[in-house]
């Protein structure tokens, strides 16, 4: 038994009209042991201890321990202010305006994160252009605790009695295996509409289940999600794709109002070409996943920003543009190319804050399908093709393609995505009308854009067949 259990149901973020009293668990009672922890959060945590403060492993990272998971990351919090954090830590720097928070340097640029305790989240301030005083945004561990999303996100593990502190229940939920938020989910779900993202992202990672009333309060709030910057529901999306576990992600977004709030567009097409683009996206998914998952045990993998969104509009994309099934030649590949992109522009770019050239290359990926569809294997795909740097891409992506219409194909290695990150020169990203255009003879239109060795710029494609 934990050696205090009292407890009461949190009631919002930040401002606790009575102090909520916390319950310790005690090494016997939970499965997080010292060594598990990084060596480099470690040292952090008892360098702050022996300079008199007080120092905790907090949010993902004691999840994940808990759950017998490896953490991406250990964050710390502390009562120690920014500015003593970079006294005590010489290798350090200070990033962030309004919550400050301290990277501290180790060799083999790995970077410990360290916080200040919080009143409350940047997104549950009051009014708009309110200013608190900066020292006002500190805050004690039970405030801390709850201002943060999840309640199995808002644990405490402290090294001096190797205990985790919970003022939520997120030890209980823990071990019953359900999400909940902290607080009044409609209250928390307002204030920043990206927690519901988190719920369903955690829902698909954990596989538990969501408490009723968050639930309940997700359906309520979906449609506010669109009031988000792009810009970081591109990143939460960005995120959930490389996750390992985007297909429970996409499922988990399928059973709530959340799928078509973010992606409208997909309900295209009668019941029946909804579920068959359904199940494609999940075989598609599933094969990314297997891809990201052999890279946590393997070696690192990057896939591309661009090749995760083609991936997942390409049920989408085949269903609205008839994709691959039509040969797609001269004046017709350009107008089926150019629709394609202006619909990926209104539907996907704008809303997500998609970059420039990100869209391009979806586009030109998605389009090529056709291509490479009513061609041979390998040898025959058309040369001006195989001279591009998307080349490879393209090949992936109908591999893909061609898993979701249940064909079985060797599949999309994580060896294919395993080379160093490449980074593709603007010029590079040239659009699949030249291509098409030189394919009937005229050798690549404007040279300035050339991938040749020898364009005008010396600029070369890097991903020869
Ligand atoms: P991951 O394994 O993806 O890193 P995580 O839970 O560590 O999962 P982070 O985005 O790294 O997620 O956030 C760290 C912690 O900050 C969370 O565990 C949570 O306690 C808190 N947090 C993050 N986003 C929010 C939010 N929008 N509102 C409240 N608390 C948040
Ligand atoms: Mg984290």
């Amino acid at each position: 038994m934990p050696n205090q259990s009292q407890e009461r149901q949190a009631t919002g973020e930040g401002a606790q009209s009575s102090p909520a009293v916390a319950t310790i668990f005690s090494e016997t009672e939970h499965p997080i042991r010292e060594h598990q922890l990084d060596r480099e959060a470690l040292k952090v945590l008892y360098r702050l201890r022996d300079a008199g403060y007080k120092g905790y492993l907090v949010g993902g990272g004691v999840r994940d321990l808990f759950l017998g998971k490896q953490p991406k990351d250990f964050d710390i919090s502390t009562d120690a202010r920014p500015g003593q954090l970079r006294r005590l830590f010489r290798n350090s720097r200070t990033i962030g305006r309004r919550f400050r928070l301290v990277q501290v340097f180790f060799r083999g640029n790995k970077i410990i994160e360290v916080s200040t305790l919080r009143s409350r989240s940047e997104y549950d301030e009051g009014g708009e252009g309110e200013l608190l005083a900066s020292n006002n945004t500190f805050g004690t561990l039970e405030e801390d605790a709850f201002r943060r999303d999840l309640t199995i996100n808002s644990l405490f593990y402290e090294i001096e009695g190797r205990t985790v502190i919970d003022y939520v229940g997120g030890v209980e939920d823990l071990n019953r295996g359900v999400i909940r938020m902290v607080g009044d989910p409609d209250q928390r779900f307002t204030h920043d509409p990206v927690r519901m993202l988190r719920v369903v992202r955690h829902a698909a990672r954990t596989g538990f289940s969501i408490d009723p009333a968050t639930s309940a309060a997700l359906r309520r709030h979906s449609g506010e999600l669109m009031l988000c910057p792009p810009s970081r529901l591109r990143d939460e999306i960005l995120k959930d794709l490389r996750s390992g576990a985007s297909q429970a992600w996409a499922e988990q977004c399928l059973a709530t109002p959340l799928w078509r709030t973010l992606f409208p567009f997909y309900r295209h097409g009668g019941r029946d070409a909804q579920e068959q683009g359904r199940l494609a996206l999940l075989r598609i998914l599933a094969e990314m996943d297997r891809v990201c998952q052999s890279d946590r045990e393997e070696r690192p993998v990057r896939i591309d920003d661009y090749f995760l969104f083609a991936a997942l509009l390409l049920p989408w994309a085949c269903s609205r543009f008839h994709l691959p099934g039509e040969r797609l030649r001269g004046p017709q590949f350009h107008e089926r190319l150019t629709a394609l992109r202006d619909e990926i522009d209104r539907h996907f770019a704008v809303p997500f804050n998609v970059p420039r050239m990100a869209k391009e290359r979806i586009s030109t990926l998605l389009i090529n399908l056709s291509t490479l569809h009513h061609v041979g294997n390998g040898k025959d795909h058309p040369r001006w093709l195989q001279r591009k740097s998307y080349y490879q891409d393209c090949k992936r992506l109908y591999a893909l393609y061609q898993l979701s219409q249940g064909r079985s194909v060797q599949g999309v290695s994580a060896e294919d995505f395993s080379s160093p990150v490449q980074k593709q020169k603007a010029v590079e990203v040239i659009s699949a009308v030249q291509g098409a255009s030189s394919s009937r003879g005229r050798g690549g239109g404007n040279p300035a854009f050339s991938s040749k060795k020898s364009g005008v710029f010396g600029l070369r494609s890097r991903r020869h067949s």
